[in-house]
């Protein structure tokens, strides 16, 4: 088994590759990473090509007879980020991981550094990039994400969806990531009681081709906000949400209806022209819908469904105990 899986997640990034590649190579070689560990140090590079259309995975093929230590995992189509992450954290035969964009924005050269502050007791050190060199319409969003992000979550790492983070493998494990949740892994990773904080890492800007992401992250960035919080907060007792908002509901509900009765029946007052009687009705009706609702989460949270959010299209060089995970005979 390997000591460090790296987890490179890649869409329609070919003119990046070969540099990409040679780097990781280059800084896997490094003497002062070697010495960080007992035994002898030994690698591995899982490539999780999103669906690219570009020849990346052409590419990535060519290279693999002469550098075995990459592996391939390609998805029939773009399933995003977060799920090429998921995928190359199923895979990781490591007991360290590191994940690292393909672009070349990120710099291989600090997984060493990364790695040592793991070895000081920490679960997971996420990049920080102290000096971003991404455009405005990049870095003014992701100020404002980082700092609402840290003020709901009270976590204070300056910068959440660094691509460049470092993890003990157990944390790669127990991570369960949906939509574009990569976005908020260290809240995640804080909320199972995992140790985590930040490195400053060097940033460049973006030789070849082009973001992967416009403005649609605003809105998806927000529904996963919501969502992490839900589940942050109320994953184990969705009752407590939905259980409390039901009850006010269906009491205020009972009270207008209990009210328009004892009308009715003691002062013989009519009940058919009565707004209220339908506000009464309304408030009950959404008060056992919430209620509902709440159960059926109590009820899924405790199931646990696990499936998985891609479908492989091919994989290639992956160790047999890894392509037994993904059921897929190479
Ligand atoms: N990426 C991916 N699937 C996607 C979008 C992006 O695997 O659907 C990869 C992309 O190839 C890159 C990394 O995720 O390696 C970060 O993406 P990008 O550089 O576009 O994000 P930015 O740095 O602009 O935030
Ligand atoms: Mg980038």
């Amino acid at each position: 088994m390997p000591q460090l899986s790296v987890i490179v997640p890649l869409f329609n990034e070919r003119e990046s590759l070969p540099d990409l590649v040679g780097q990781l190579y280059s800084a896997m070689n490094e003497k002062g990473l070697h010495d960080l560990f007992s035994e002898e140090f030994s690698f591995e590079i899982i490539m999780v090509d999103d669906g690219s259309t570009d020849g990346s995975n052409a590419l990535i093929r060519s290279m693999i007879p002469s550098k075995p230590e990459v592996r391939l995992i390609s998805f029939q189509r773009n399933f995003g980020k977060t799920a090429a992450l998921s995928a190359g954290f199923l895979a990781a035969n490591g007991d360290y991981v590191c994940t690292i964009d393909a672009d070349l924005q990120d710099d291989p050269f600090a997984i060493k550094g990364m790695i040592k502050k793991l070895q000081e007791g920490y679960d997971l050190v996420s990049g920080w990039k102290q000096q971003r060199k991404d455009p405005l319409s990049k870095t003014l969003p992701s100020k404002l994400f980082n700092g609402v992000t840290r003020l709901f979550t009270g976590i204070t790492i300056h910068d959440f969806n660094c691509g460049i983070k470092v993890y003990r493998r157990e944390v790669t494990q127990r991570l369960e990531l949906h939509g574009d949740m990569h976005r908020y892994i260290p809240v995640l990773a804080q909320w199972n009681g995992f140790r985590i904080t930040e490195l400053p890492v060097k940033h460049r800007a973006r030789q070849f081709g082009s973001t992967k992401y416009g403005s649609s992250r605003f809105f998806s960035g927000l529904f996963d906000f919501l969502s992490v919080l839900f589940i942050t907060r109320y994953l184990r007792r969705p009752m407590h949400f939905f259980g409390m908002a039901g009850l006010t509901s269906f009491v205020l509900g009972f009270v207008i209806s209990l009210y328009v009765t004892l009308d009715k029946i003691l002062l013989n007052k009519p009940v058919s022209n009565r707004p209220i009687l339908f506000l009464g009705i309304l408030l009950l009706i959404l008060g056992v819908q919430l209620f509902s609702t709440g159960l059926l989460g109590e009820m899924l949270s405790t199931s646990n469904s696990k499936s998985s959010s891609f479908t492989i299209r091919e994989t290639v060089n992956l160790t047999a105990g890894q392509s037994k995970k993904f059921g897929s005979a190479e």
